[in-house]
């Protein structure tokens, strides 16, 4: 390795995990660097949580970062830690920085088939992670009432449209995006497409919302005409435009390897949808890509509380680490691309099918053995440590 990975550790099981698999999968085979920052609690609470910004500025300056799962604090976690504060989601503040978008794509295996006959090849969700409803201001309004929308500038009122007059008690609802973070979203998208060679979906409803959904359609095929037209030809991948119940439509009937674009609140329902389809929380990727080409790595699942809890009391867990296995080969294969180093990449694909091939041949976290239907393969159910000695043996 030459540029160092912008290592971002974290909390509970997945902060176990993330050492056995530096130790066992990773450091036996790589050189590894990194610049390592403690994301976990205890030192964003000692630090006022400086370390998680000092973190998203170290992966915006190396270009490639990989984290580890994080507590978000709630008060029962203010309590358990006796934290200073309520410290704000850690992802949250790294996209912030980043002013990237989550993409989440499953781990296919053989053996674990998704509940869609027809998905051959995953499906990737990138959703857009600001405004719209999670933005949004609501109020109820009584018989009688009237609602208009009023724009105003330096006090003095624009532009005001009647929403609705009420002949019996009602609700509003005001919602708003940006052009910039729509334009940030749209150069994320395409990025990661190219990175991944996938071509683009992107469903929304202007039709019906001529103005609000109308904007998202036109600025992404602006984007796209401007930037990435002829990148994509080259690679070998489209951009498509279409109704977000098309896509729906389409998406159900083909064999996957999209990647499905998806406004904030379609981006919350069907990531779900899409990940559930495919199998388990522990086989589902995660990368935040920023719209200028940086990368961070992670599992999509959280911090595996109750395993840890099991742990500490000594019990032996099974937990699954594909998801984190995943963080670190991607990673290590960004870094290999970026700075010309083949052998780097290749380790990181050796990786991925060693782990996928100990699946393959029965041996397997508890939680994907009532998943695995395997032709004469009888599943074994392995500790979270024998499961990764497992695939060091078969790298
Ligand atoms: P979670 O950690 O994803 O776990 C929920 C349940 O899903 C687990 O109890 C387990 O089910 C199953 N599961 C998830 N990942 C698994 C794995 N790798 N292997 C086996 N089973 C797995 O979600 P949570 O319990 O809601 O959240 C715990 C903490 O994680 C919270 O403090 C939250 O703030 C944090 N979190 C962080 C991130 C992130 O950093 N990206 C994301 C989400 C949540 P069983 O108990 O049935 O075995
Ligand atoms: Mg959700």
């Amino acid at each position: 390795m030459t540029t160092p990975l912008v290592e971002m550790d974290g909390d509970e099981m997945t902060r176990v995990i993330w050492r056995m698999i530096k130790e066992i999968l990773i450091e036996p085979f790589v050189d590894l660097k990194t610049e390592y920052y403690d994301l976990g609690l205890k030192n964003r609470d000692a630090t006022d949580d400086e370390v998680t910004v000092m973190a998203a500025e170290a992966a915006k300056r190396l270009g490639v970062a990989v984290k580890c799962a994080t507590i978000t604090p709630n008060a029962q976690r203010v309590e358990e830690y006796g934290l200073k504060k309520m410290w704000k989601s850690p992802n949250g503040t790294i996209r912030r920085i980043m002013d990237g978008t989550v993409f989440r794509t499953p781990i296919i295996v053989r053996g674990i088939t998704p509940y869609v006959a027809g998905w051959s090849k995953p499906i990737s969700i990138a959703r857009h992670a600001y405004g719209d409803i999670y933005n949004a201001v609501e109020y109820s309004v009584n018989e009688g009432e009237s609602a208009y929308l009023v724009v105003c500038k330096d006090g003095l009122e624009i532009k005001r449209k009647l929403i609705h007059s009420f002949d019996c008690p009602g609700i509003i609802q005001g919602m708003h995006n940006t052009e910039n973070s729509i334009r940030a979203f749209a150069r994320s998208c395409f990025n990661y497409a190219l990175s991944e060679k996938l071509s683009v979906w992107f469903g929304a409803k202007d039709t019906i919302s001529k103005i609000y959904d109308h904007r998202f359609k036109d600025i992404f095929a602006e984007i796209y005409q401007s930037e990435y037209a002829s990148l994509f030809e080259e690679a070998g991948i489209y951009y498509m435009y279409t109704l977000i119940d098309d896509v729906a439509a389409r998406i159900m009937r083909s064999d996957g390897g999209v990647l499905w674009v998806c406004k904030n609140y379609d981006g919350d329902v069907m990531s779900d949808l899409v990940a559930t389809a495919f199998g388990s929380l522990g086989m589902m990727s995660s990368v935040l890509v920023s719209p200028d080409g940086k990368f961070e790595y992670e599992a999509a699942h959280g911090t595996v509380t109750r395993h840890y809890y099991a742990h500490l009391k000594g019990e032996e867990t099974s937990t699954n680490s594909v998801a984190t296995i995943w963080a670190w080969t991607g990673a290590l294969k960004k870094r290999g691309e970026l700075d010309g180093i083949e052998e780097l990449s290749a380790f990181a694909d050796r990786l991925e099918r060693a782990a996928l091939k100990t699946i393959e041949s029965g041996y397997m976290t508890g939680d994907l053995i009532p998943l695995f239907k395997f032709e004469g393969v009888k599943p074994v159910k392995l500790t979270t440590l024998e499961f990764l000695k497992k695939i060091a043996e078969n790298i």
